[in-house]
């Protein structure tokens, strides 16, 4: 019996999975919302990123912990701002396809030093205009490798 063998087809399973099987549900506030209502529903939702739209519903906007953490010791009416004036935006967002793999969604959060992507589907003849249809994070990675690497057993 080698387990050897068996630990790297376990590794390639895993590394060529379909973010599509894994992801989660993205987290969405419109991009007109207040930093506080954001930081409000950060903890509502148990996340640590945001994800902001337009009024179409697309992709405009990441916003992530420190953001907020950043903007909630540097600025005195948390009620006002609206998270459009804080977020990363278009066209700077780090995105991924369903289609893609799990090995590919760990080297762009790697790579990009980032906790989580927005899995999209880009809008057709419009480019840099996503639809958001889940989000992939260091966590998600974690838990599909438990997931695969636990299926040996059985
Ligand atoms: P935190 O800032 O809480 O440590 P991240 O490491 O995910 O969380 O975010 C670091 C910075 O990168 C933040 O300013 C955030 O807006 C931005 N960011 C997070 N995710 C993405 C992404 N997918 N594409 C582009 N920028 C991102």
């Amino acid at each position: 019996y080698n387990h050897k063998r068996d630990g790297k087809r376990h590794a390639e399973n895993f590394l060529h999975q379909k973010v599509a099987d894994y992801k989660a549900h993205p987290i969405v506030v419109e991009k007109s919302t207040s930093v506080y209502d954001a930081i409000v529903q950060l903890f509502l939702e148990d996340v640590g990123t945001l994800y902001a739209v337009d009024g179409l519903g697309h992709l405009a906007g990441v916003i992530s912990r420190k953001d907020l953490l950043r903007t909630a010791i540097g600025s005195n009416n948390l009620h006002e701002l609206p998270v459009s004036v804080i977020m990363t935006r278009m066209p700077n967002i780090i995105t991924i396809e369903p289609q893609e793999t799990l090995l590919q969604a760990a080297k762009k959060l790697i790579e990009n030093h980032i906790d989580s992507l927005p899995v999209v589907k880009e809008v057709e003849n419009q480019r840099n205009t996503y639809l958001l249809v889940g989000r992939i994070t260091k966590t998600t990675i974690t838990r599909a490798y438990l997931e695969i690497m636990d299926e040996k057993s059985g």
